[in-house]
């Protein structure tokens, strides 16, 4: 009885301990596992859209929360092949890959990215991505460029691009687009077509700075040639402006809207250089509205009965009271006839803007196509309206002294693609035909 006895209480102890070991271990699995389901993150993997186009170099940048391990491979056929393996990456991580899918022996095609990141047994991340691999660059020739290109002048250049998303012309950060030869910009793609590119050197460009064209296709692959132009400098002259207190009060009052100006040097230094740079800015945003066709053919006409006031390029420095206050450099012509002469459109094109453009006064932009527009400033009285087509020789306002001028004349500017350039190339026949006219023929 008592061995009986003490046998089950030795029974009952082992049934006790293992009870509980038992309980222990089963609450301490629940615990990990509610520890896993409740306490451990999702991971968060950003970035993988980057897989879906592939061309021959492409960087992704995955940004990773909470990953505990990373796997990254691409399959194509019965290849599989890592891109990434193990890699913790505690709180936040960046991973960065480079893909050269002809390194990795991949071809032209579609191909599986398999994803597959976790944070802890239950929290997985999966996906599979499928990408295009497209590794074959644009082709691009340059048919056609021009030999010399003068700072402030403007060049033109025909290429020939095949199976390309975009063509530009690159000078240092600058892009200026092409357009498709008017005749093929209904053609198909998977063919090679001409394309015109009309494109500035503004004044301050220097003369080593480097001209390239550039295809680029939908998947990022580029083809890059060098424009062998050479850019030609000019010196520009300097001219001194003497103003006083009557010019300020008259003209800088009303680009101000004040009635009363207490300093009137930095007064004028405000219209002078932070209005002008607004003008600036505005001009940028109206030249992007531009046709896609060349919308002329013939040389650009000039202010009849004008006299040459100020050229291009004139680097000004204006004097109030024996003092240099400001500066600015005059990117146009200043043509003055008789007060409120008629103002014709200097070539066939469309209106983009007509009314007050800040220190040219009320003005009118007509845009000529593929980025070439003509800026008529300081008139006194406007005649056309947005939109309006018109033709080379039509009246379209009258000369005046709105805006930042000292008389009666008018400001003519040629743009490209928003940045002003020399007028004197357009008025010249024999230079459009040569750059412009004959490169389009072939
Ligand atoms: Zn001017």
């Amino acid at each position: 009885m008592y061995i009986h006895d003490n046998k089950k209480t030795r029974g009952n102890g082992f049934s006790r301990i293992a009870f509980v070991t038992v309980l222990f271990l089963v609450i301490a699995i629940a615990g990990f596992l509610a520890y896993q389901f409740i306490f451990i993150s999702q991971p968060v993997l950003k970035g993988t859209d980057g897989f879906t186009v592939l061309p021959a170099a492409k960087t992704i940048v995955l940004q990773g929360k909470h990953i505990k391990s990373l796997e990254v491979s691409v399959n194509q056929g019965d290849r599989k092949i890592e891109l990434l393996k193990g890699t913790p990456g505690g709180v936040e991580k960046t991973y960065t890959l480079q893909i050269k899918p002809k390194d990795l022996a991949l071809s032209d095609g579609i191909a599986s990215i398999q994803v597959r990141a976790e944070s802890g047994m239950f929290k997985k991340l999966s996906q599979d991505i499928k990408a295009t691999i497209d590794t074959v660059p644009p082709a691009l020739n340059i048919i056609k460029s021009p030999e010399v290109v003068s700072q402030g002048g403007a060049g033109f250049v025909v290429l020939m691009a095949k199976d390309t998303d975009s063509v530009f012309v690159k000078l240092e950060d600058r892009r200026f687009p092409a357009f498709r030869k008017p005749s093929e910009q209904s053609a198909q793609d998977g063919k090679a077509s001409y394309y015109y590119v009309f494109f500035p050197i503004p004044y301050d460009v220097k003369e080593n700075a480097l001209l390239y064209a550039v295809a680029q296709d939908a998947a990022g692959n580029q083809n890059v040639q060098a424009i062998r132009s050479t850019i030609k400098p000019v010196s520009y002259r300097l001219s001194s402006i003497a103003i006083d207190d009557k010019f300020i009060d008259t003209v800088a009052a009303s680009l101000l809207n004040e009635t009363s100006i207490s300093d009137h040097a930095s007064a004028f230094k405000k219209v002078n250089e932070d209005l002008r740079a607004k003008a600036l800015e505005k001009l940028m945003d109206i030249s992007k509205n531009t046709d896609p066709k060349i919308l002329w053919n013939e040389a650009f006409l000039q202010l009849r009965n004008g006299q040459v006031m100020a050229v291009y390029g004139d680097k000004r420095t204006y004097q109030y009271k024996g003092n240099t206050i400001s500066h600015s450099v005059h990117l146009g012509y200043d043509l003055a006839s008789n007060a409120h002469a008629p103002v014709e459109a200097a070539n066939s094109g469309i209106i983009r803007f007509a009314g007050d453009l800040s220190i040219y006064g009320n003005t009118v932009v007509i845009d000529h196509g593929m980025g070439l527009m003509s800026l008529y400033g300081h008139l006194s009285s406007i005649s056309v309206s947005e939109g309006q087509p018109v033709s080379r020789g039509d009246i379209i306002g009258k000369t005046g002294a709105t805006g930042l001028a000292g008389g009666d004349h008018l400001h003519f500017g040629m743009l490209l693609h928003g940045y002003e350039v020399s007028p004197l190339f357009w008025w010249d026949l024999h230079w459009i035909r040569v750059n412009v006219l004959d490169a389009m023929e072939g």
